[in-house]
C-alpha cells in the first residue's frame, strides 16, 4: 500500500514514511493510493472480536509496510485495560433506535486518546523502521483536548521528547490542570501569555526557524507534530468504525430495525478528522448508511454540505464546545480528493482559492455525492444546553456539550425525514471533561471554582467520575512556566535532553 497527495504529487511513499513526513511537499495531505476493500466474510469476521484484534486487522490493511509482529506491539502498548478501564469503544443503548458509541474511556477522558495512544508508537516503529537517528521532538500548540492526549500518548515512549504550550488564556480549568499535573520522564508544558492563536503562532516561528532547528540538529534532534492532518492519526480512527459496525450487527440491530441493513452515524465535528474516517470505513465496506455531520454554531460544514460553497468568511465563534470552533477543516482535503476521483490538480485549485479568498465552490458532480452521502446540521449553545437537559430528563444519560451538538442535530435529521435505520450517535468527551456547562444545563448551582463543578455534577448526577479526572485538584502543579512567546525557543532549548 502507497501514499499519494491530495494535491498531486505522486511520491509512492510507503506508511511508515508518510507517518514520519506528516504533511507533503506539494502541502497536500497524505492518502493511500487506492482503499482497500473487504469482502462481506472479512466483515463479518469481526464481529464479536476485541478492540485489538479489530485493530490489527484494519491496520494491517493500511500500514503496509510494517509486520504483523509490529502492528501487533503497537496495538498491545495502545489499548490496555489499565489505559482504556470502561472498554475502548463501547455502544450504550439511549433508546430503541440510537446507541452512543463511548470514545472517551481513554486515560484524558476525551476521544483525542483513540488515536494518540496508538500513533505515537505507529511513529517510534516507523523511525526505528527507516533508520532515523536521533530524537524526535513533538510539539504541540493546543487549544486544550489535544495537549493532554498527546502528552499522555507520548509519555515515556520510546526517543521522542514531547513539549505542549498553551494559551494561558484559553483553556478551561479542567484542561489547565489536566496539563501542568502531567507526569513523564520526556515531556515538557508550560503557558504562553495570550490567546490561541498567541500559542499556535510561537509554535510555528518555532518550527520555522532555520537556526533553531539547526542547533537542535546538532544535538542530533528534530522536530515534528502531532496533528490530526498525519495519517498516523487518522487510521486509528478508522478501527473504532469498524468495531461499532460489528457491535451493532452483533446485537441484531441491522436487521430488526426496520431498516435496510445499514446504520446511520453522526459525528460531532470540527476538523473533520473523526468523520473523514467514518467514510473510509463505509468505502471500506462497512455498513453504512449516512454520515450526519453535526456543528455548532462555527456551521461552515453545514453551509458546505447544503450548498457546496466552502466560506469561512465569517465570525469565529467562541461556544460550549471548544474543541468543534474550528472554521478551516483540514481533513475536509481528503473526501474532497476522493470525491474528485483523485484529481489532484483540482484539489491544489480549490485550496488556492481557500487560502486567497476564504472560499470556493465545488463541482456539481461533487456535490451530488456529497448529499448522497452526507447530511448536515448544528446547534448553537443554547439548544446544546436543552439538550443536555433533555436526555438526561428522558433518558437519564449524561451527554458532554460536543456529544449534545450532535444528539440535537441527529434528533433535529429524524423529525425531518426518519431513515428508520439505527443511529450510532458518536460520543467524543466524558461530560466531567466540561463539567460547568454540564452541569448548568441541568439547572444546578455553580461551585465557586471552575474545578470543583467536576465533583459537584457527580453529586447531582450521582455518577462516578473517570479515573482520568478523579482527584484532579489534589494533585500537585509540576509544570508552572508561564512565558512570553519571545521566551519559547530558550525555553524549550533548556528542557530538551540530548539523545544517548
Ligand atoms: C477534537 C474534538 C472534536 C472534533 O473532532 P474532529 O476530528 O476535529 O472533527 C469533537 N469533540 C471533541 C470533544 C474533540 O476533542
Amino acid at each position: 500500500m502507497n501514499y499519494i497527495s491530495t494535491r498531486g504529487q505522486k511520491d509512492g511513499l510507503s506508511a511508515s514514511r508518510v507517518i514520519i513526513k506528516g504533511i507533503a511537499d506539494d502541502g497536500g495531505l497524505y492518502v493511500p493510493e487506492k482503499i482497500p476493500v473487504l469482502t462481506k466474510h472479512e466483515f463479518d469476521a469481526l464481529i464479536g472480536k476485541s478492540y485489538g484484534e479489530t485493530a490489527k486487522f484494519v491496520l494491517g490493511k493500511f500500514l503496509g509496510d510494517f509486520s504483523k509482529a509490529e502492528i501487533e506491539q503497537c496495538v498491545a502498548g495502545a489499548y490496555t485495560a489499565q489505559s482504556f478501564e470502561g472498554g475502548e469503544a463501547p455502544i450504550v443503548e439511549l433508546d430503541g433506535d440510537t446507541g452512543v458509541l463511548e470514545l472517551w474511556h481513554g486515560p484524558t477522558c476525551a476521544f483525542k486518546d483513540m488515536a494518540l495512544q496508538l500513533m505515537p508508537r505507529l511513529l517510534v516503529t516507523s523511525l526505528a523502521k527507516n533508520e532515523v537517528k536521533g530524537k524526535a521532538v513533538v510539539l504541540v500548540a493546543t487549544s486544550g483536548d489535544t495537549g493532554k492526549a498527546a502528552l499522555e500518548g507520548f509519555r515515556d515512549v520510546g526517543a521522542v521528547e514531547i513539549a505542549v504550550l498553551f494559551p494561558d488564556e484559553g483553556v478551561s480549568a479542567v484542561q489547565k490542570r489536566q496539563m501542568t499535573t502531567q507526569l513523564g520522564g520526556n515531556v515538557a508544558v508550560a503557558a504562553v501569555r495570550g490567546n490561541f492563536d498567541d500559542a499556535q503562532n510561537t509554535v510555528k516561528s518555532i518550527f520555522a526557524d532555520v537556526n533553531f532547528n539547526q542547533k537542535l540538529a546538532e544535538k542530533n534532534m528534530f522536530l515534528t507534530s502531532a496533528n490530526s492532518i498525519n495519517w498516523g492519526r487518522l487510521v486509528p480512527q478508522i478501527i473504532y468504525y469498524f468495531y461499532a459496525c460489528a457491535q451493532v450487527k452483533a446485537r441484531g440491530l441491522l436487521e430488526q430495525n426496520y431498516s435496510d441493513g445499514f446504520v446511520d452515524i453522526c459525528v460531532p465535528t470540527g476538523n473533520f478528522g473523526n468523520i473523514l474516517a467514518c467514510f473510509y470505513a463505509k468505502k471500506m465496506g462497512a455498513p453504512i448508511g449516512k454520515l450526519i455531520c453535526a456543528s455548532n454554531s462555527n456551521n461552515v460544514l453545514t453551509d458546505f454540505i447544503k450548498s457546496g460553497v466552502y466560506d469561512r468568511n465569517r465570525d469565529f465563534i467562541k461556544t460550549s464546545s471548544p474543541s468543534m470552533d474550528i472554521l478551516i477543516s483540514s481533513n475536509l482535503e481528503r473526501l474532497l480528493f476522493e470525491l474528485s476521483g483523485h484529481d489532484g490538480a483540482y484539489i491544489a485549485e480549490l485550496m488556492d482559492s481557500l487560502a486567497k479568498d476564504g472560499r470556493y465552490i465545488v463541482s456539481d458532480e461533487i456535490k451530488r455525492q456529497l448529499s448522497e452521502m452526507f447530511t448536515a446540521g448544528f446547534c448553537d449553545d443554547t439548544g446544546t444546553q436543552k439538550e443536555i437537559n433533555r436526555v438526561w430528563k428522558e433518558r437519564g444519560y449524561l451527554l458532554d456539550t460536543h456529544t449534545a451538538v450532535a444528539s440535537d442535530v441527529l434528533h433535529a435529521c429524524r423529525e425531518r425525514q426518519n431513515s428508520g435505520r439505527y443511529a450510532v450517535l458518536v460520543s467524543t468527551a466524558s461530560p466531567y471533561k466540561f463539567a460547568s456547562d454540564v452541569l448548568s444545563a441541568l439547572g444546578a448551582e455553580l461551585p465557586e471554582s471552575e474545578l470543583g463543578s467536576v465533583e459537584a455534577l457527580s453529586a447531582v448526577t450521582g455518577q462516578p467520575i473517570p479515573k482520568g479526572l478523579r482527584g484532579l485538584a489534589e494533585l500537585p502543579v509540576v509544570h508552572g512556566d508561564v512565558l512570553d512567546s519571545c521566551e519559547a525557543r530558550q525555553w524549550l532549548s533548556d528542557k530538551l535532553k540530548a539523545p544517548r
